[in-house]
């Protein structure tokens, strides 16, 4: 059976969980799990098969209103606990979340796509990075400040959590993400409304019931899902609702973001970006040149380039543009597609159709304008979502590919002449995520790392995500960070108190 994607909103059906190892999806409302909600429901799928997977129940008015009530009471009983048994209760999830790493890997590689092994990878390291945020619930240090006058006895500055978080997540990370909001938000003694992608609901609701069984009071994690921009407008309007945090696209985020300022309600965005790569010319031949190759390659088609940190742009020395742009694009070539629960698999499919129009809309539009297409470009004719891996070179800065995240797997490599102009070129656009450099002489690793302007930059490797390091942008890719030290302030306001003599 296949469903196209405007078939998948509606109530009734008859769609049950083909596999066994897919749940029945339900909300967590008010500290009660709801297998059918006022909203009606939607069918999620396998965009490997287009196949059923289960119904999700979609939240209406009464249940996104109970929601931000429940959130409210959560937040008065969760901000009382003292932040080591925080801190203990969320180690405990953590816990949790690596012993049914797993099953929950396996229902996250049926709903979203990626290959088995990258979705234990996310589910282990989601638990690694609510283990850093449960630490850092210890640290939340104020400070006391000498009075300037006499009779004043102290005056104190302390970070207090900001009350009921509303937090939206993408499909592309459907563990990792959440974790994120979650881990720091209750870390910090916040309650959460999360609402999760309405393709991947699974992922999220299993992680909800590791902290739910870990200890975290029912009402301080509500998950609700539905009509985006509904859940979004509602929640955000709600007075309960102290802050928003929303990981998505640029698009989304400035619309969430307005929505929060109109009632001056705290605002973290994690945007899109597009990465730049810089290949200086001591990388660009020989032994350097494979090793680029190989980590460029694997770090391009994770996730089939469903990453926002993912790179998109290579610059290359001219005289080796050639022989990169060939070399890049046979390796894409050969990577193995299929379903994520095959092993032999190295990049699964994009997670709904949507994506595949998209790709074929990027593609157009470079051929058209004039860029060489070195491989790919065209939807794999069997079932699922798949794209082929695809690489172009020297497209004009006026295509869609050269100034809007792709979001998928395509790859551009351009010829640069000097390492100035290359430096301008990868800061040309108005997203400043993810960038990355190959360079083995330390002057110009430092000089790249300065004069690149992003929030986060990779010398020589890609993996600027680590549960001990702040994740943020710049420009249009966000306000704010998440992990690390950094995640956990975004949670909290600033409180002073000053004590006089009586
Ligand atoms: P999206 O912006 O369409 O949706 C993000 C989330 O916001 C989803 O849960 C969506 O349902 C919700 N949403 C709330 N209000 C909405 C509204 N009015 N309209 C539409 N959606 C609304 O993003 P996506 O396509 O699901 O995810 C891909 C994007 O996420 C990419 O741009 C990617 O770069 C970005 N991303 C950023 C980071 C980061 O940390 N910076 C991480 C992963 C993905």
């Amino acid at each position: 059976m296949r469903i196209s994607d405007h078939a998948l909103w509606g109530v009734g059906g008859t769609v049950r969980s083909m596999t066994s190892s897919y749940p029945t999806l339900s909300l967590h409302v008010a500290g009660h799990w709801l297998t059918q909600a006022s909203g009606g429901e939607r069918v999620v799928i396998n965009p490997a098969t287009e196949e059923p997977l289960a119904r999700l129940p979609l939240a209406g008015p009464a249940e996104l209103a109970a929601a931000a009530e429940s959130a409210q009471r959560g937040f008065e009983q969760w901000r009382r606990v003292r932040p080591h048994d925080r801190y203990v209760t969320l180690r405990r999830a953590a816990e949790l979340l690596r012993q049914r790493a797993d099953e929950i890997a396996t229902v996250l590689t049926l709903e979203q796509g990626k290959p088995l092994a990258e979705a234990k990878r996310e589910v282990t390291l989601s638990a690694d990075i609510i283990d850093v945020q449960a630490e850092e619930a210890k640290r939340l240090y104020g400070r006391g400040v000498a009075p300037r006058v006499d009779g004043i006895l102290s005056h104190t500055v302390t970070r207090v959590p900001v009350g009921p978080v509303a937090a939206f997540t993408p499909w592309n990370f459907p563990v990792n993400l959440p974790s994120r909001k979650l881990g720091s938000a209750l870390a910090a003694g916040c309650s959460v409304v999360i609402k999760p992608a309405e393709e991947t609901p699974a992922s999220c609701m299993l992680l909800v019931r590791c902290f739910l069984d870990a200890g975290v009071p029912p009402d301080a994690i509500n998950m609700v899902c539905g009509d985006p921009a509904q859940v979004s407008s509602f929640l955000i309007e709600r007075p309960e609702i102290a802050k928003v945090s929303v990981t998505g696209s640029v698009a989304v985020g400035k619309l969430l973001g307005e929505q929060a300022a109109r009632h001056v309600k705290r605002f973290t965005g994690e945007l899109g970006g597009h990465a730049p790569v810089i290949v200086a010319e001591d990388m660009a031949e020989g032994a350097g040149l494979d090793f680029v190759l190989k980590q460029s390659v694997t770090a391009k088609y994770r996730n089939a380039g469903q990453v926002c940190a993912s790179p998109i742009r290579f610059y290359v020395p001219r005289a080796q543009l050639a022989v990169f742009s060939e070399r890049f694009a046979a390796a894409a070539q050969k990577l193995q597609l299929g379903s994520g629960l095959d092993a032999a698999t190295q990049m699964g499919p994009l997670s709904h159709a949507r994506r595949i129009d998209d790709m074929e809309r990027f593609v157009d539009d470079a051929v058209g304008q004039g860029a060489r297409l070195l491989t790919g470009g065209h939807r794999v004719a069997r079932p699922g979502f798949f794209f082929e891996p695809t690489v172009f070179a020297e497209a004009p800065a006026s295509t869609r590919l050269m100034q809007q995240e792709p979001f998928g797997p395509i790859a551009v490599i351009q010829p640069y002449d000097t390492l100035d102009a290359a430096i301008e070129q990868a800061n040309a656009l108005p997203y400043g995520l993810g960038a990355y450099a190959f360079t083995r002489d330390l002057h110009t690793a430092h000089r790249l790392g300065e004069a690149i302007e992003a929030g986060m930059v990779g010398i020589n490797h890609f993996g600027v995500s680590q549960p001990e390091l702040p994740f943020g942008g710049i420009r249009e890719s966000g306000i704010g960070h998440e992990q690390g030290p950094e995640g956990i302030t975004h949670y909290t306001e600033i409180k002073t108190i000053t004590v006089g003599r009586p």
